[in-house]
């Protein structure tokens, strides 16, 4: 069944047994997870983070930013998790799929691209190591967790 909202509790640990339209927050692993509110069980796992997601908490409800695309899952459920409410979108096609996962990576890319230059500006000699691989070990550290 879908469900129309959801509520959210902040802990330390992601419980290893989620409760059904609970939206667990971490501020501490800077990670969002929770049960796919299509009812199919699998569980979402968005990590919070400038490149990643956003998320908004105005002392009593929140909010997550950009929405919730769930393409790897079979019920492909698309959602919005706006002030606890779950606002659903119409399944999308396979192109609009691609094209949104593409603008995502570019919106990665340069993000990264930034963040390097202001890291690595005042040593420049540093760049030429040749790791430029680091983001992505990065991201993928980040979604583990
Ligand atoms: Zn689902």
């Amino acid at each position: 069944m879908r469900r129309t909202s959801i509520t959210h509790e902040f802990v330390e640990y992601i419980p290893g047994k989620l409760a059904e339209a609970v939206l667990y927050i971490s501020i501490t692993y800077r990670t969002a997870v929770h049960q796919c509110v299509c009812g199919c069980g699998n569980k979402v796992i968005t990590p919070i983070g400038p490149a990643d997601w956003q998320l908004f908490y105005d002392g009593e409800t929140v909010s997550l930013t950009p929405s919730i695309g769930n393409w790897d899952f079979p019920c492909r459920s698309h959602y919005w998790i706006r002030s606890n409410q779950v606002r659903w979108s119409s399944d999308w096609t396979d192109e609009r799929i691609a094209a949104g996962q593409a603008r995502d990576n570019r919106e990665r890319e340069r993000y990264f691209a930034s963040r390097e230059a202001v890291e690595h500006e005042p040593e420049a000699a540093e760049t030429t190591n040749g790791d430029r691989r680091r983001p992505l070990a990065w991201l993928r550290r980040r979604s583990r967790s």
